[in-house]
């Protein structure tokens, strides 16, 4: 297992037929209908550090 994350279906065709790519870095190559394609982590989103735990009953 690497720390890189894995697609499990190519985007674009939705092959399984996935490798890492030349460029690295979550970089993924298609074999069925050969693109190359990259992921990327963009950062959290801010509705999951939200709480709910029922206590904002105010009215
Ligand atoms: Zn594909």
């Amino acid at each position: 297992m690497s720390e890189r994350a894995a697609p499990f279906h190519c985007p674009y065709c939705g092959d399984e037929d996935l490798r890492p790519g030349e460029q690295g870095h979550g970089a993924w190559e298609c074999a069925a209908c050969n693109r190359a394609f990259q992921l990327k982590f963009l950062g959290l989103l801010a509705r999951g550090v939200q709480r709910n735990d029922g206590g904002g009953d105010e009215i």
